[in-house]
């Protein structure tokens, strides 16, 4: 049984004082609740702040990206034993913002795979077509190959320290969900992808999220679906309100 996992991708919003209200309220809510699996990922900035704040709550702390190498001459840059040390449990990786703003390639998300899965973080990697692969019937070949080349030479327990999200570039921040019978179908293929590569009893533990315009609306839907296992949420994280309903909708 996969238990289902909601993050919250602040990206590049908030700042110090709005991150630690948001977070705080949503830790008096969740408390140690752990029926849902929660994360919220604060510009990195924020990070320790958050971290504060969600202290003593079942909630944890993510980054929004890190880089592959672990210290160095790399201006900007922040590694995953940084992210560690100042409590993250979780980096979001290859988001679409990341993959068409700053051309991250499969190949990088695959070396931040690596990095982040040895410094001992767990992954969200992100994967989704555009809106004229999916006008192109492209969906299937375009997730698998990026999930392909994103986690390989992944051996099957690496991958059970993973999740998946499934994000349809054309449903983020738009307000155009995927249909719950889009998001499910992506991913069942991509289930079988990792039953294929690894085995089945590997991927029926793999969480795969949704993500693209999940609002407390449409949430428990989505999240109704026999291979939705959570999540990744951008505007609606940013209100403690319908972050909560769309943890509601998870259970
Ligand atoms: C995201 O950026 O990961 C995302 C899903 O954004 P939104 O929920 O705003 O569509």
């Amino acid at each position: 049984m996969r238990k289902k996992f909601i993050a919250g991708n602040w990206k590049m919003n908030t700042n110090a004082a709005q991150g630690v209200e948001l977070a705080a309220a949503l830790a008096k809510a969740i408390g140690s609740s752990t029926d849902v699996e929660v994360a919220v990922c604060p510009p990195a900035l924020y990070l320790s702040a958050v971290g504060a704040a969600i202290k003593g709550s079942s909630i944890g702390l993510g980054a929004q990206n890190c880089h592959h190498e672990a210290k160095g001459a790399f201006t900007g840059e922040i590694a995953p034993a940084m992210l560690l040390d100042v409590g993250c449990k979780y980096v979001i990786l290859g988001h679409s913002e990341r993959r068409q703003l700053f051309h991250e390639t499969n190949a990088d998300v695959n070396k931040k795979t690596i990095a982040a899965l040895a410094a001992g973080l767990t992954p969200i990697v992100c994967v989704g077509e555009s809106l004229a692969e999916r006008q192109a019937n492209k969906t299937s070949d375009v997730v698998r190959e990026q999930v392909q080349g994103s986690l390989a030479g992944l051996a099957g327990e690496q991958i059970l320290k993973l999740v998946i999200a499934y994000e349809p570039i054309w449903a983020i921040g738009t307000g155009v969900v995927a249909t719950p019978e889009q998001a499910e179908e992506v991913h069942a293929d991509l289930r079988s992808l990792l039953t294929s590569r690894y085995t089945a009893a590997v991927a029926d533990k793999v969480r795969i999220q949704y993500g693209g315009s999940v609002n407390a609306e449409n949430a428990k839907t989505l999240l109704s679906q026999p291979n939705i296992d959570g999540a990744l949420v951008g505007g609606a994280s940013l209100k403690a309100d319908g972050f909560l309903a769309i943890i509601n909708g998870a259970k």
